[in-house]
């Protein structure tokens, strides 16, 4: 069979290592993984109960509507029921709005250094990607956005992917450059413009956009949140996607899998959204964690990207590939960034204490050891 050369020169998503992989190839006991950007402290008890209590149900098929969980959603985000839709994570969510807005053959634009599942849900579809580009410090350059916003060459794109705050660089959009992008895609009924808010809840920034806010203003924004990060439920799989206008809902739940979003999951985010504490105390461990890796890194004299999120992005100087092996011998598991063409730079995700102090130490002694 001839297979499609878009599925042939498809380079699929390179996760961050497993933990046990890592102790079984290494004959390490003591592994610290800080490559996903994942909550370190576990989920909420609260969220583990109320999956507990769910299991007796199991043999039922979920909700397909996650009526409750949508309800619930809506009084958190003060928006109407129907304008949130509930997937299998974000990245289901994001593989969704590439099938259904766009045609093989269409466009979507990508800014460089951005989430890389935006690109391979494309690719995947046949859809080609369009890339604006970074600046010196690796966020998004706005001029130049907005400049190829106008022109012929991008002007038939159908979407508009922005990462704020952006992965895996932590980099943000403030409340300026939102709006210069806004000014020429707001609006426009041709394309969509899809806000993937996965760390939102990690921002410090002072300027940081509500993007909810715009939805009276332009019809064309969606909006992706996810439970995986601050919420701790990566491995139940689920994310959703908000939209200022229900219709751009209805299309996308006509493809749909009928139960993509499984019944633990709809009560366990519900019970982690209710426990505040879990909220702050999540939120303290990153903000304390990433003020100490902003410490040590300086102190090493190893440049970094300040972040909105819960990972730092730092810059070796060397061969990453080398860094990260000799981190991955002595139990610290990092993300290589080399498929968004940053082959000297790792992302650190926070950890706990323990665990930022092993990766700072595990880090340093590479830098010592690995050759520039
Ligand atoms: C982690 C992440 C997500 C979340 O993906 P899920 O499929 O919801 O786990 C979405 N967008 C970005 C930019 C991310 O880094």
């Amino acid at each position: 069979m001839k297979i499609s050369p878009d599925i042939q020169s498809l380079i699929p998503y390179a996760p961050g290592k497993p933990i046990e992989e890592t102790r079984r190839e290494l004959g390490l006991t003591q592994v610290y993984k800080l490559a996903s950007n994942e909550n370190p402290i576990g989920a909420s008890p609260k969220a583990i109960a109320a999956m507990q209590a769910e299991l007796v149900n199991v043999h039922r098929y979920p909700d397909p509507s996650s009526y409750e969980l949508r309800q619930f959603l809506s009084k958190k985000w003060s928006l109407p029921a129907q304008n949130i839709l509930i997937g299998n994570g974000s990245n289901e969510l994001i593989d969704l709005l590439v099938r259904v807005y766009c045609e093989p053959g269409d466009q979507v634009i990508v800014p460089d250094k951005s989430f890389i599942a935006y690109s391979i849900c494309s690719q995947a579809a046949r859809v080609k990607v369009l890339r604006t580009p970074v600046d010196a410090h690796l966020k998004i350059d706005v001029s130049a956005l907005v400049k190829n916003l106008k022109s012929v060459e991008f002007s038939g794109a159908k979407l508009l992917f922005l990462a704020n705050p952006n992965n895996p660089t932590g980099t943000y959009l403030n409340q300026k450059d939102f709006e210069d992008i806004l000014a020429v895609v707001g609006g426009r009924d041709d394309i969509l413009v899809v806000v993937d808010e996965a760390y939102n809840e990690f921002v410090r920034a002072k300027d940081y956009p509500d993007t909810v806010s715009y939805f009276d203003r332009y019809k064309n924004m969606l909006v992706l949140r996810t439970f995986s990060k601050v919420y701790g439920l990566a491995g139940l799989r689920v994310g959703a996607l908000i939209a200022g206008d229900p219709q751009w809902l209805d299309w996308i739940h006509r493809v749909r899998m009928p139960f993509n979003v499984n019944s633990l999951v709809q009560k366990a985010v519900i019970a982690s959204m209710e426990d505040a504490e879990y909220l702050k105390k999540s939120q303290d461990v990153v903000w304390k964690g990433l003020d100490y890796f902003y410490h040590e890194l300086s102190q090493m004299g190893v440049p970094f990207i300040p972040s909105q999120a819960n990972f730092i992005l730092l810059d070796t100087r060397r061969d990453a590939t080398e860094v990260f092996q000799d981190c991955l011998r002595q139990g610290v598991i990092l993300r290589s960034v080399k498929e968004y063409g940053l082959p000297t730079h790792l992302r650190m995700s926070v950890g706990l204490e323990e665990e930022n102090k092993w990766a700072i130490r595990a880090l340093s002694q590479s830098l010592l050891e690995v050759r520039r």
